[in-house]
């Protein structure tokens, strides 16, 4: 296990983190080896949006077959682009790896995007969102429609209180949300919603009227994501085979976000005025992709979504794409190995 002030040590000494011995709480985890050249490591760890947490870091690798067969995972979001524009690597990762998922949106969107009327916009933000989930292969989505740039108006109970009956009723053990303590996001929407899921981690008699109709159950694992540093990170988990996925999930986005079809837009302009960019290639679909998968979540992932770019973060551990997240798992009792090594007959 490697704390914080060792792992500078390693990384400034050696150009490199060593590799430590395993203590990590899923299969796929192993503590952080990077890569690459010391300058690239102190890009990266003094990154304004990045601060280690002193506990270990850890990276999550692609892992084959279905690992996580019978986990259930939340992916919330107060908006319908955050999960595609954050976490949409993660989320294809794991279910790709067998676990079954759900998308729950807290507002209605009906104050962005596109549309003729309010009204308009949070229907194509409705459908967009439906798309999203559907790309990401979520079984289906739960819309609580409060009101958008408004959720610091609401009792937060009520919110966490429909959170806890949607996490008992799906039985979901994993969340993946944004970070309820990462400060400078503006965006009350973000905020709240994150509160309330943390808060959503709560006892077995809680809210004893839901227990008529559903049984206790409580998350074990949360990944949260951030659109403004600093945030604490602990895990660094590779989307390499799932980028093109994130991609598609971000192509949904057409109503409102930075992805959508700002590509076949450019596409268009530059034509008016007698000039391509090849990286756009020839088709709208491809414009579209291509200027997600280059610009929004690569070359211009600052601008694009306060965020540093998927590739960069991966750079340091030799992995051709991530994600990074501050991740809450279980911590294993050592109790039941000190009583087999020490308990004695009467
Ligand atoms: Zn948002």
């Amino acid at each position: 296990m490697m704390n914080r002030k060792d792992f500078l040590k390693t990384g400034l000494a050696a150009g490199a983190l060593a590799a430590a011995p395993a203590a990590s709480s899923a299969a796929s985890a192993a503590p952080a080896q990077a890569s690459g050249q010391t300058a690239d490591l102190e890009k990266y760890r003094f990154h304004p949006h990045h601060r280690f947490s002193n506990d270990e870091l850890v990276i999550e690798r692609e892992q084959q077959g279905k690992p996580h067969a019978g986990k259930v995972l939340a992916a919330i979001q107060p908006h319908c682009d955050d999960i595609p524009i954050f976490a949409g690597g993660l989320v294809a990762k794991l279910i790709h790896e067998g676990y079954k998922g759900y998308l729950i949106r807290t507002t209605n969107d009906d104050s962005a995007g596109a549309g003729r009327t309010r009204a308009e916009s949070m229907l194509n933000d409705e459908r967009d969102t439906a798309a999203v989930a559907e790309a990401l292969g979520l079984e289906r989505v739960y819309d609580l429609s409060y009101r958008n740039h408004n959720l610091d108006e609401i009792n937060i109970k009520e919110l966490t209180a429909r959170f806890v009956f949607l996490i008992r009723s799906l039985k979901i053990d994993t969340i993946i949300s944004y970070d309820p303590w990462a400060p400078y996001d503006n965006n009350p929407d973000h905020y709240i919603t994150a509160r309330a899921v943390e808060a959503a981690y709560t006892g077995r008699l809680d809210y004893p009227e839901q227990l008529d109709v559903v049984e206790p159950h409580s998350i074990r694992e949360r990944y949260y994501f951030t659109r403004r540093g600093p945030q604490f990170i602990n895990r660094i988990v590779e989307i390499t085979s799932h980028i093109d996925t994130k991609v598609r999930a971000n192509m949904c986005n057409v109503t409102q976000g930075p992805a959508g079809q700002h590509g076949r837009r450019l596409k268009q302009q530059l034509a008016e005025k007698g000039m391509k960019l090849p990286i756009l290639g020839d088709d709208d679909e491809t414009a579209d992709f291509n200027y997600i998968k280059h610009f929004v979540l690569d070359t211009d992932s600052e601008a694009q979504r306060l965020t540093p770019s998927d590739r960069e973060v991966g750079r340091p551990f030799g992995l051709e794409w991530a994600e990074r997240y501050y991740y809450r798992g279980p911590i294993p009792s050592t109790i039941d190995d000190y009583v087999s090594k020490n308990a004695v007959r009467l």
